[in-house]
């Protein structure tokens, strides 16, 4: 039904997309259980959420917190590397899918004043020695869409010809993370927030 539409390269690009965005994301949430499963408390990385068995104490909060932040910039930056390394077929859907997280938290910097809806940057921030109030986590994120455009702009040299399917990436991808939140609650809430 698809290939009406799409070609089969084409559909399998926006496989590899999605598919980047989905680890990109679960990168993010064991990012948040390391600090805790080094401390020796049990925590469940699910694909969209990290749930807590064990009470973990306020004081490794901040550092669970900076272990999310930390495994989405890592993951980036190790595609980003890759990237300028060496390219192939699917490399740019690649590099995409690495920067579709940041993206919208730079998008809700930009429009809303701050990156995420909890006080996740601010402890990250705290973590780090920074100010906790700050926007430090923000900026990086911003720093890091604007590298991976600049990079890719160097590399693939893309034409005006692509903003149609920029376009649709953006909103497709807005409605991708939105979804993925929504279904990761209702099915791992009900388990892990008896
Ligand atoms: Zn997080």
């Amino acid at each position: 039904m698809l290939t009406k539409y799409f070609s089969k390269q084409e559909l399998k690009t926006w496989l590899i997309y999605f598919t980047t965005v989905l680890i990109a994301v679960y990168v993010h949430e064991i990012g948040h259980c390391l600090p805790a499963w080094v401390h020796g408390y049990k925590v469940i990385p699910t694909p969209a959420k990290e749930y807590p068995i064990d009470t973990i104490p306020a004081h490794l909060q901040p550092y669970i917190s900076l272990g999310g932040i930390a495994g989405s910039v890592l993951f980036a930056a190790i595609v980003f590397i890759f990237y300028l390394l060496k390219t192939k077929k699917y490399s740019s859907a690649i590099l995409a899918g690495s920067v579709a997280s940041p993206g919208l938290y730079t998008y809700r910097f930009l429009m809303m004043g701050r990156g995420h809806d909890e006080t996740e940057f601010q402890e990250s921030q705290a973590a780090l020695g920074f100010s906790y109030d700050g926007h430090s986590v923000d900026w990086i994120f911003l720093f890091l869409v604007i590298t991976g455009i600049f990079i890719w702009i160097i590399k693939a040299k893309p034409t005006i010809a692509v903003t149609g399917r920029l376009l649709l990436g953006i909103i497709l991808t807005f409605l991708f993370l939105v979804i993925l939140q929504k279904a990761n609650n209702t099915i791992f809430d009900p388990i892990f927030y008896k």
